[in-house]
């Protein structure tokens, strides 16, 4: 397929400098939920802006038997539905009428050797080997078992171009899942082929943490426990978990949003400057930093970390149900809906700063954001002239909705007096670049295709991310009797959580 290159498009200035070499795209799992959604989904707009290698060949595989018609039918629909742009018709059928689709079980060899054939098909068209890259968008259970199935049937390599693989969330269930795992996927993959997604780093407000902090000399100089007081890092959701109980009763708060996503937010706050935004300086940082979080001991868990599930309640003015009256769910389950942790990054810069992290499901509104709150000014000169509205300088990061950044700073207010209150300074992505941004899967893919493993997670940092919540996750495990808090549905969660907070600081209103 032919694809024109927009050089006007930022997404193909990256690709200036890392051109994408001709790339055959495998999709385990490629009638799943995420295909449908998001992948086939990204394919079209890296299409659509061009930003797709000159050759680029498309095959799904699944488990239901169907022909290369049923599939191309269902990607087209698919794209239809959930692109964030319009369709055109002629980049679509460029994109998807030449699709394959190889139907069977993740365990047969039938499906890995007609794989070889289509893939060999493929070359023979081109002239030359293509790139290939598996996407695993399949449940976890699977990972093992295709990265074993691909190694035995030979296609962990190329002779003259390279072979990736792309492994969805969850990696790993808990610390030992995850060594396991790693170990499996290295026994035929080199880590430099692996390509581990949590697709909160491909998106541009995450990414922008990283501009914030190392393209302005503004932040930098404060961003230390000599101006920090406390971090608090909030992953709130405003809806139940609807359908989902099958797998949200195996995973909880913690594992779904704490471990991957949140725990990456840290890292990108708190590592040190990489010298070159480039994969393994990068994350070397990050692993450095995650290191420095020490686990808790057992004992400790019930002082730095709170576990709650969602009564009943009135979201967005619908009554809705506590979380043991969801279908699907245990009447006796003490899977937590809503986490809230306090951390501590034990090196130079943050000894002594708290960071608290929080998420939930049926709270009061959904956001992800990071709030810096720096110290208090040493000394008030205005307390004679009535200054009650002085307030710490705050930095708040919203991830999403409304992405963006806002400075609260004191100012006078307009009279005779000097009398401060909060304003704020804001920056808006939406109103401040005219361009809509690309979705996390279009930047991931394209970065994947290209052997970019920047945006992905290195097998030691997703052993580091497991150690520090490892610990927390045996000690819920292992406590069967105390009483889990329950919070009202649209709330801001449970009272008990403002048990973690030191002295007197409180939690960012929801
Ligand atoms: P899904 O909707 O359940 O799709 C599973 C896919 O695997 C389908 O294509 C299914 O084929 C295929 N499949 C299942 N068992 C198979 C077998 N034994 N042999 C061959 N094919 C088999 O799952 P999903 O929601 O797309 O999730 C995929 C992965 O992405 C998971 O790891 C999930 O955690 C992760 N993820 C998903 C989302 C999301 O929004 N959905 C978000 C983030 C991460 P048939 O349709 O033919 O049965």
């Amino acid at each position: 397929m032919a694809t024109a290159v927009d050089t006007e498009n930022p997404l193909v200035e990256g690709l200036e400098r890392l051109p994408v070499h001709p790339t055959a795209l495998v999709i385990f799992g490629g009638t799943g939920d995420l295909a449908h959604r998001k992948l086939l989904p990204a394919l079209y707009n890296l299409a659509h802006e061009g930003a797709l290698p000159e050759r680029f060949e498309l095959i799904g595989v699944a488990r239901r038997d169907q022909p290369d018609e049923d599939f191309q039918g269902m990607a087209r629909q698919s794209i239809q539905r959930f692109s964030r742009t319009k369709p055109d018709p002629d980049v679509l059928e460029g994109l998807i009428n030449d699709t394959r689709y190889v139907p069977g079980a993740f365990d047969d060899d039938n499906v890995y050797a007609q794989l070889i054939r289509t893939l060999d098909e493929f070359d023979e068209r081109a002239g030359e080997q293509l790139d290939r890259v598996f996407y695993l968008s399949t449940a976890p259970q699977f990972f093992p078992v295709i990265a074993g199935k691909l190694g035995a049937a030979g296609l962990n390599r190329c002779e003259t171009a390279h072979t990736r693989i792309v492994i969805e969330k969850p990696f790993g269930y808990d610390l030992e899942s995850a060594r396991r795992l790693n170990a499996e996927v290295l026994s035929v993959f080199d880590e430099s082929q692996v390509f581990r997604i949590d697709h909160y780093l491909g998106k541009e407000t995450v990414q922008n943490l990283m501009a914030l902090r190392f393209a302005n000399a503004l932040f930098e100089p404060v961003w230390n426990r000599n101006f920090i007081d406390n971090v608090q890092i909030t992953a709130a959701e405003d809806i139940g978990i609807g359908g989902r109980a099958g797998y949200y009763e195996g995973a909880g708060a913690l594992r779904d949003l704490v471990q991957n996503h949140m725990m990456q937010l840290l890292a990108l706050l708190t590592m040190e400057p990489p010298t070159a935004f480039e994969a393994n300086r990068l994350r070397d940082e990050k692993l450095k930093v995650l290191e420095a979080i020490v686990p808790p001991a057992i004992a400790d868990v019930p002082s730095m970390a709170l576990r709650a599930q969602y009564g009943p309640g009135v979201v967005g003015g619908h009554r809705v149900p506590g979380y043991h009256e969801e279908e699907g769910v245990a009447p006796d389950s003490r899977t937590e809906t809503y986490a809230a942790l306090r951390l501590h990054v034990s090196n130079w810069r943050w000894s002594g700063v708290p960071f608290y992290l929080r998420t939930g499901k049926n709270l009061a509104r959904k956001v992800t954001e990071i709030a810096v709150t720096l110290k208090p000014v040493p000394h008030l000169a205005f307390q004679s002239q009535g200054s009650v509205g002085v307030q710490a300088n705050q930095i708040i990061l919203t991830v999403q909705p409304d992405e963006g950044v806002t400075v609260s700073l004191g100012a006078k207010i307009p009279g005779p007096r000097v009398r401060i209150r909060p304003v704020n300074m804001e920056f808006r992505y939406g109103t401040s670049f005219l361009s809509e941004s690309p979705e996390a899967y279009e930047r991931l893919i394209l970065d994947a295709m290209r052997g970019d493993a920047t945006l992905f997670t290195r097998n030691d940092e997703i052993e580091a991310l497991w150690g520090i919540i490892d610990p927390i996750l045996t000690a819920w495990h292992e406590d069967t009797t105390s009483l889990i808090p329950e919070y009202e549905s649209g709330s801001a969660g449970p009272a008990e959580a403002d048990q973690l907070l030191d002295g007197d600081r409180k939690w960012r209103r929801l």
